[in-house]
């Protein structure tokens, strides 16, 4: 099984144009991923990190995107309620 760290994100808005979430995450090796590809490995075994500003922290697979009555699914979370970049959705945009 394999450690992959993750140092930016990309987004995308959602299907109704309210907000941007996730599209997916950037690697430190520069490899993109959607999130459906994270949420795949993470349930295959493998282990992903987010490192950024000194800050690490395990990404986790959740059912949808949190905002509202969002759809988006799955969708993926580390620290949530973190202004910091311990939370995923802090991270620099790739
Ligand atoms: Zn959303």
């Amino acid at each position: 099984m394999a450690t992959y760290i993750v140092t930016r994100v990309t987004k995308e808005f959602s299907a109704d144009g309210t907000h941007r979430h996730l599209e997916g995450v950037v690697t430190d090796a520069d490899v993109h991923y959607t999130r459906k590809e994270v949420v795949d490995s993470i349930w295959a075994g493998n282990v992903w990190k987010t490192q950024a500003d000194g800050y690490e922290a395990v990404i986790e697979p959740i059912p949808y995107c949190p905002q509202g009555i969002c759809l988006a699914t799955p969708y993926l979370r580390t620290n949530p309620d973190s202004p910091e970049k311990d939370n995923l959705e802090n991270l620099d945009s790739a």
